[in-house]
């Protein structure tokens, strides 16, 4: 069985890690890793292939058109030259993670060659098709022939817009496999103690949604969240690219480095994060990836978006969602946390760092119909 693993952008290295690692396990499957250069940033790429163990992609598309571009080109690009990649190596399967441009570009590819695509992380739904990500969660479901969930809502979303139960299965949350593995190394590395920070004496923040960090009023609104965070423990921020050039582009930057209890800093690497979350007294986000992590660590979360996709992380997890956006919100739940009134939290079903298993067993077994929506 011939896998190609599709990775882009900085979540999906920390996805198909998990992934690429289950399936050389077989030895029936044939693994290889697909690089579609939406990330080129070596910030935001290379230091997760070699955190993660991740072997050089066996093909690396691009470089794409100089930045910005817009999704659109992206998402043609990706198309186009991966269709090239999918001609000469004819795989049994195409797996996509997650819910960036080249998630949608390279199952569309896949779908329109013949090739079965299995997405893993299916089913998230914010309900908000404003958001690129909804757009590309929705598309690629709809094209996928196995449809691998996180969490239960998953189960709803799709059975709710009509994918056939026997191509979904819950399996857990890859990128929970991932924090499990490198948790202890993260912990060796102590990013805290380098950094000169004390454990439960910060607030991690980070931002980079477009609908946060594109336009002036909001990026400026995020400033002033920090500033609120700052006025009760010490910042530490390390800034997406996108939000950096922002931060620049509306000359943000100055004000929030002069704000004496905030610590910019560059995209970390991922047990460098992993670290600076695990011993935050309070994270502030508005990442997908991080509202899980959090709730896997019992840390504390706020997320400043209008919606989420992973539910579970509020309702049975450390999440809650500040819709409001208003800094005098997030002023108040940290004051509340930092007194102590936290909510009881739980980790979600299967969130046991064995998801990756389960899906290369079922891809090699081709275990179908069966009744999937049982789990394990
Ligand atoms: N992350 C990281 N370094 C950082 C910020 C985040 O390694 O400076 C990790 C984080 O632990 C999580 C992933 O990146 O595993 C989340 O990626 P991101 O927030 O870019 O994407 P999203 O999850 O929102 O799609």
């Amino acid at each position: 069985v011939k896998i190609l693993n599709i990775v882009g952008a900085r979540p999906n290295f920390i996805k198909v890690a998990p992934l690429h690692r289950a399936f050389l396990t077989y030895p029936a499957i044939q693994s290889k890793i697909v690089h579609t250069g939406q990330h080129a940033d070596s910030r935001m790429s290379d230091v997760f292939f070699k955190q993660l163990a991740l072997p050089q992609p066996d093909y690396s598309l691009g470089p794409g058109p100089a930045s910005p571009c817009t999704q659109t080109q992206q998402t043609a690009r990706i198309l186009v030259e991966f269709e090239a990649v999918l001609m000469a190596e004819q795989p049994d399967w195409v797996v996509v993670v997650g819910d960036v441009t080249s998630t949608l570009a390279c199952g569309l590819a896949a779908a329109q060659g013949g090739i079965r695509v299995a997405h893993v992380e299916a089913g998230l739904r914010s309900g908000d098709r404003r958001m690129p990500e909804e757009m590309n969660r929705i598309l690629t479901d709809t094209l996928s022939d196995l449809l691998f969930v996180t969490e239960s809502a998953g189960l709803d979303n799709l059975r709710r817009e009509g994918i056939p139960d026997e191509k979904v299965w819950f399996v857990g949350n890859v990128m929970i496999d991932s924090l499990v593995r490198y948790r202890p190394q993260a912990n060796e590395l102590d990013t805290v103690g380098r950094l000169s920070l004390i454990p439960g004496e910060y607030i991690l923040v980070t931002t980079h949604r477009p609908a946060n960090v594109d336009h002036e009023a909001g990026l400026v609104n995020m400033v002033q969240i920090v500033e609120a965070a700052s006025a009760h423990k010490m910042v530490v921020f390390p800034v997406h690219p996108r939000t950096q050039a922002n931060l620049v582009r509306f000359g943000l930057m100055s004000r929030l480095m002069a704000i004496p209890t905030v610590r910019v800093l560059e995209p970390q690497g991922y047990l460098e994060f992993l670290n600076l979350m695990e011993h935050a007294a309070v994270v502030i986000t508005d990442s997908g990836g991080v509202q899980e992590e959090t709730t896997f660590l019992q840390v504390p979360c706020l997320t400043v978006r209008a919606s989420t996709e992973r539910p579970v992380t509020v309702d049975l997890g450390t999440n809650q969602l500040l819709a409001d956006l208003n800094p005098a919100t997030v002023r108040y739940h940290i004051g509340e946390i930092l007194a102590g009134r936290i909510k009881a939290a739980a980790i979600p079903p299967l969130w046991d760092g064995r998801a990756a298993g389960r899906i290369a067993d079922i891809l090699l077994n081709e275990r179908t119909p069966v009744c999937s929506r049982q789990g394990f």
